[in-house]
């Protein structure tokens, strides 16, 4: 109840979860330990200690809400509400919390425990809440904070070159600090301070950064701070193989998603890799999934300078499951096989695919041509109403399975024989192909006088490709339009076999991070040796700037990790 109220306000105020403020996600959070506490501990509900607790847990998250609704503000475009309708909302809020806290109050006063076990018990909870709830919230804290936007990332890979580097106050201005003012993205300034950045340095920061290793070894490293002489801002300097706000360098992380991403391991597996590098819990790999599906991939791939042709292929995935329906919509640029565009829908009808393809037109600044997709016509009058004036071409792929499998129903029913079955299936292929637009494939389909395209199975086929000719034929019109949707059908394919095997991410908010997560590692990643591109990523191929960075740490110096809304 509380959970939803507190997610109608925060949707009011903002379009997506990257701009929500981080209270909002740490109180998200806190909300989730203490419901798991309630589950697991359900059996100890009488005890006074497990109501004290609860009601104290509470009570902290009664005024973080306090705070977070002073503090939410309609982003741009957002409906604001009166002044009074807020504070009445803020008291809805209030009442409901306090209402759970008179529920366990009148426990309280009926239960008494003084026994030896009793104690021992009361005790006991005690210290499993402590160690469950209090240390936990503090130790993962959700992944966004407000130092984010104040750290830079700069191109350095390895830990040697980074040490030299760091040492040498004259080289490290000259080959960083000097360079700063050419990061596209410069965050975390004062309001007043617009136009070119100068930056000084200023000495390290009081306390090394310590992370985790591929070794598995923790180890220290000094951080240098520079200052902007327009508005006296402090900044924090990371080399690209240290993450912000996680305790491990990328490349440890980065491997993980390798794994579980595109790999198909568990999440239990990943887990037993990292046993030696100090990682007990799931959570952690959890968090750092999160990490990386969070922002959009076009977001990603803008915030990363790159920009796509304008020609997609787009199709949605489907994997049935008892009570739940989990349909994928991929967009993927056959050029660069970037993928653009990954998101979790429960319907697939017009109106939920219009607001899906929303999300990624509002992500990208360049121009929507010509996308191939199915027929399903749901996704192509959502396309057209989002992407104004866009050409639509249908598979060729789609159309041809759809002729075979016709055909096999005629060979029942006339009993003609195999090769006259495929000398027909050459004909419809023929005319299919070898049509250069609309009118051409109209005229070919009229001039097919065969007996056997009268009979009804096939004639419905043939109807549909006239109906349908210009939609055939676009991609003679625009080179980008590509036949067949093969390599969306490639990605989504992935998508399945993913599902399948992570039972537990069944839930809105878990299958949409895991789509972004999986379509954002896809596009960095390069593919294996052996295949087609081998050694080089979909960013590689849209020409996206790597500084011959590991994959992970172009993601890292391209902002992929800063969850602040300045950024985009
Ligand atoms: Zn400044």
């Amino acid at each position: 109840m509380l959970e939803k109220a507190l997610e109608r306000v925060l949707r009011r105020n903002y379009y997506n979860r990257d701009q929500y403020p981080p209270l909002a996600l740490e109180i998200e959070e806190q909300m989730k330990v203490l419901r798991r506490w309630v589950e697991d501990y359900q059996l100890y509900s009488s005890f006074e200690s497990f109501r004290v607790q609860v009601g104290l847990a509470m009570k902290e998250l009664e005024s973080k809400i306090g705070q977070l609704m002073a503090l939410c503000k309609p982003s741009a475009g957002k409906r604001r509400i009166k002044k009074n309708q807020q504070v009445q909302e803020h008291l809805d809020l209030c009442k409901s919390i306090d209402a759970m806290l008179d529920h366990i109050a009148e426990y309280l006063e009926k239960w008494q425990s003084d026994t030896v076990i009793g104690i021992a018990i009361e005790k006991g909870l005690q210290r499993a809440f402590e160690n469950q709830c209090i240390k936990k919230h503090e130790k993962e804290s959700p992944p966004v904070s407000g130092r984010g936007e104040k750290t830079y990332i700069f191109a350095c890979a390895s830990k040697e070159e980074y040490l030299c580097l760091v040492n040498d106050k004259r080289r490290f201005t000259a080959e960083v600090v000097d360079k700063l003012n050419g990061y596209p993205h410069a965050t975390g300034h004062k309001p007043s301070c617009t136009g070119p950045k100068e930056y000084v340095l200023i000495g390290f920061r009081p306390h090394d950064r310590k992370v985790i290793m591929p070794t598995g070894q923790q180890e220290q490293f000094p951080v240098r701070m520079v200052k902007c002489k327009n508005c006296g801002e402090r900044f924090s300097l990371l080399p690209s193989f240290l993450p912000r706000e996680k305790h491990f360098t990328t490349d440890v992380i980065g491997q993980v998603f390798q794994n579980v991403l595109l790999f198909s391991q568990s999440i239990q597996a990943a887990l037993q890799n990292l046993t030696l590098a100090g990682v007990k819990s799931k959570q952690t790999i959890f968090n750092w999934l999160r990490w990386i599906g969070t922002i959009h991939p076009a977001a990603v791939l803008t915030r990363a300078g790159v920009a796509g042709s304008g020609y997609l292929q787009e199709d949605e995935g489907f994997e049935k499951e008892p009570n739940l329906r989990t349909y994928s919509v991929v967009m993927v640029e056959p050029k660069t096989l970037l993928v653009w565009h990954a998101d979790y829908v429960d319907h697939v009808d017009e109106k939920t695919l219009c607001s899906s393809f929303e999300e990624f037109f509002q992500r990208v600044s360049f121009k929507i041509i010509g996308i191939t997709k199915d027929k399903w016509e749901a996704s192509t009058k959502a396309l057209k109403a989002v992407f104004k004036g866009i050409w639509i071409g249908f598979c060729h792929r789609h159309c041809l399975k759809k002729f075979r499998q016709a055909l096999m129903e005629y060979q029942e029913q006339t009993q003609c024989t195999d090769k006259e079955r495929g000398r027909l299936y050459k004909v419809f292929k023929k005319v299919l192909e070898s049509s250069t637009s609309q009118v051409s494939l109209e005229v070919k389909l009229k001039s097919l006088h065969e007996e056997a395209f009268n009979h009804p199975l096939l004639k419905v086929r043939l109807a549909e490709l006239k109906e349908n000719a210009h939609h055939y034929t676009c991609h003679k019109k625009r080179e980008g339009i590509t036949k067949t949707t093969s390599i969306v059908d490639n990605f989504l394919k992935s998508i399945k076999r993913k599902l399948t095997m992570a039972e537990s991410f069944r839930d809105k908010e878990w299958s949409q991070i895991l789509f972004q997560a999986m379509a954002n590692t896809r596009n960095f990643v390069p593919f294996l040796p052996g295949a087609k591109n081998a050694h080089k990523s979909p960013f590689m191929l849209a020409q996206g700037q790597t500084h011959d960075l590991p994959w992970i740490q172009v993601m890292n110096f391209h902002n992929a990790f800063l969850f602040s809304a300045n950024a985009c």
